[in-house]
């Protein structure tokens, strides 16, 4: 009898440990990195006033290994600078890559990575939000975006990925969209008066803003 019990504890257990090494694997990240800021960040990130801020990021047509590692520097940056989204021309590198991630407390959290992004739809519903940039450190500025957005793009492993997104996330692949086409959040800032204060404070000049509006 207690043969039997033991076994079946045993199955009971092997099999527990199944369910945790599967769920570990699907909430595994192969980019994720430790999200302790570093005395040394691997990447520096360019300010406003850089030429390749404005410059347009090409396709990634292959999604490889050197991709990931650019991604975890990227981050590593990211997390350094204690951003929430990353755009690679904001470190010199012309390419449509992109990393998020809103949980920095939480180091479990995988980021998102988002590569060839591409909007396939926006809402009609306009939303009023403070931005700020890790290119433009101390200015932060209301900016009016579509509330929420479709878009689809490639993941860290190169699978093609669609997603819906509201809130805050969909303010942050906005913002981080608009790197990639050499566009800049203070370009969308409408009072004038506002971002020439906070662009003079902050020792930024306000001839390498690009008004869109
Ligand atoms: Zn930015």
């Amino acid at each position: 009898m207690l043969r039997i019990i033991e076994a079946v504890v045993k199955l009971s257990l092997s099999k527990s440990f199944a369910q945790l090494a599967r769920t570990a694997e699907k909430s595994k990240s192969s980019v994720a990195v430790s999200k302790d800021p570093l005395e040394i960040p691997p990447l520096e990130i360019h300010t406003l006033g850089n030429k390749g801020l404005r410059q347009n990021a090409r396709r990634i047509s292959k999604v490889d290994e050197s991709i990931r590692e650019l991604a975890r520097n990227m981050l590593r940056s990211m997390y350094s600078a204690k951003g929430i989204g990353l755009a690679a021309p904001q470190i010199g590198v012309h390419k449509q890559l992109l990393v998020i991630d809103l949980d920095l407390e939480s180091s479990s959290t995988p980021p998102l990575i988002l590569i060839n992004p591409e909007i396939s739809g926006a809402s009609a519903s306009l939303e009023t939000y403070e931005e700020g940039c890790l290119s433009i450190p101390g200015v932060y500025l209301n900016v009016v975006r579509p509330s929420a957005i479709t878009l689809s793009y490639r993941d860290e492993m190169g699978r093609p990925k669609k997603m819906k997104a509201d809130g805050l996330i969909a303010r942050c692949i906005q913002h981080e969209m608009d790197h990639l086409n050499g566009v800049l959040f203070v370009d969308r800032v409408s009072n004038e008066e506002e971002l020439q204060n906070a662009l003079k404070e902050n020792g930024f000049n306000n001839q390498h803003v690009n008004p869109i509006l």
